[in-house]
């Protein structure tokens, strides 16, 4: 068998072939069973082979497949993007819709310069951010991303945008508490302003809950107030990159919602198409598209496939099956109950140094000593050993950075699909617990 050179392996061995998928489970060709615990990039939101989708896509195919959005609109793409406006808070009215999240970060970003532009504002040209954050992988998305790892070998072609520390309590690096700190991680943002000049910082972009870099860092509960408060004293559009935590990962269309938070620019992806289309968006508020309306008239960026009738047509239909299925009610329930299972787990393994996260997107961290959070060296490579035992017996994980610098440090993501029911959760804890004994044992 020829092999995709999408398939390079990350430990020297080979990716196992997918064969097919149904709910929480992928099947290799070889017969083995995976439990995907990740949702594959905490994107599968809605699990695997649901038959309204494959509907869907089938009537979409047979009405029209592609339009060029500089010529045309699509039915699909305007019932997606009505859906989005009435399920988001606030006025997010504007949707732009792009393939993946890096497009979706990147377009957020342009929007937020074009917005000053167009107010006759040219030097507010910065989109600030933090560090240990992810907003993608194309130059503008990872100038913005404040992961180390993923910047090493483009820094020369980066802009310095991540210039605040996370709320990343486990290690704070104030020593404090939350709310005596009062954030003082987020008042960091106040004096990187000052630092560099409000005129010319256009936005402040952070992931709600932080993912990739960071493995399931939620903030303490005004956190993003006190950020929104900063940004709108200096003038500062603030972007929520929801492209992890929004479509209902959290519970709530968008995790902002949580604290009652509305940006003013928020992104979307992976969960929106739930793997059954490439599908992202850029989410504008009335106050930014507003001076682009009267001015330009068109959002400067696009791609050939942006707005594809099919994929809109499919992320219609994953929003409308969690609404039928009332899926999001259950989603902090059911969250609830695996965070207890995880509990347990860190009380029986020494290893457990945090358990964290919100709704179904939770982050387990992982140390060399408990009591002293001593982290793992980075040459002992903890993540990958554990998401390769995982594999192994037949879970799936997510590997994610840890909150020391997105290099150094370890830990995995457990995010399902939102359809997970009790019983998998069961099933994943076992495989989970039988993942942990085993890297017990091989570490002595
Ligand atoms: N933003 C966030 C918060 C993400 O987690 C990711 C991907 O992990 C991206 C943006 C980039 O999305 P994509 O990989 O679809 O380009």
């Amino acid at each position: 068998m020829k092999r995709s050179f999408l398939i390079k392996p990350v430990l020297d061995e080979m990716y196992p072939v997918i064969d097919y998928g149904k709910g929480v489970y992928l099947f290799d060709m070889d017969g083995k069973k995976y439990l995907d615990a990740a949702s594959g990039a905490v994107t599968a939101n809605i699990g695997h082979g649901v038959p309204e989708i494959m509907d869907a896509m089938n009537e979409q195919a047979k009405k029209v497949s592609f339009v060029y959005r500089s010529q045309f609109t699509s039915e699909a793409a305007e019932r997606l993007a009505e859906k989005i406006a009435e399920l988001t808070p606030g006025d997010l009215n504007w949707s732009f819709f792009v393939n993946s999240g890096s497009e979706a970060t990147e377009t957020a970003m342009k929007m937020a310069i074009q917005y000053w532009q167009e107010k006759g504002i040219h030097t507010k040209t910065k989109v600030l951010s933090r560090w240990v954050s992810y907003h993608g992988i194309t130059l503008g998305a990872l100038s913005m991303s404040g992961h180390t790892g993923r910047r090493a070998r483009f820094v020369p072609l980066l802009e310095d945008f991540p210039v605040i520390n996370p709320p990343y309590c486990y290690r704070c690096p104030y020593k404090l508490e939350a709310p005596s700190c009062q954030y003082a991680c987020a008042r960091e943002l106040e004096t990187a302003i000052n630092r560099i000049g409000a005129d010319k910082i256009a936005a402040f972009i952070a992931e709600p809950i932080i993912g990739a870099a960071g493995g399931a860092i939620a903030p303490p509960d005004e956190y993003f107030k006190v950020i929104k408060q900063i940004c709108e004293a200096n003038n500062i559009l603030f972007i929520a990159d929801e492209v992890m935590t929004g479509s209902f990962r959290t519970g709530k269309m968008l995790a902002c919602e949580h604290w009652d938070i509305t940006p003013d620019i928020v992104t979307l992806g992976k969960g929106m198409g739930a793997g059954y289309a490439p599908i992202a968006a850029a989410v504008a508020s009335e106050k930014v598209m507003k001076p682009i309306l009267a001015g330009t008239k068109q959002v400067m960026s696009g791609h050939t496939l942006s707005a594809n009738p099919q994929s809109c047509a499919i992320a219609l239909a994953v929003l409308e099956f969690i609404e039928k299925n009332k899926i999001m009610s259950q989603v902090e329930s059911k969250g609830n109950y695996l965070r207890d299972q995880l509990e347990k787990l860190k009380e029986q393994f020494l290893f457990i140094g945090d358990i964290r996260g919100k709704g179904l997107m939770l982050g387990i961290e992982f140390v060399a000593d408990s009591s002293g959070k001593k982290p793992y060296p980075r040459q002992a490579l903890i993540t990958q050993k554990m998401v390769s035992l995982a594999k192994e017996k037949g879970l799936i994980v997510y590997p994610a950075g840890s909150g020391i610098d997105g290099v150094n440090g370890d830990s995995i993501m457990i995010a399902p699909p939102l359809t997970i029911t009790e019983k998998e959760i069961d099933e994943l804890i076992v495989l989970l617990n039988e993942t942990f004994t085993s890297f017990a044992n091989d570490s002595g």
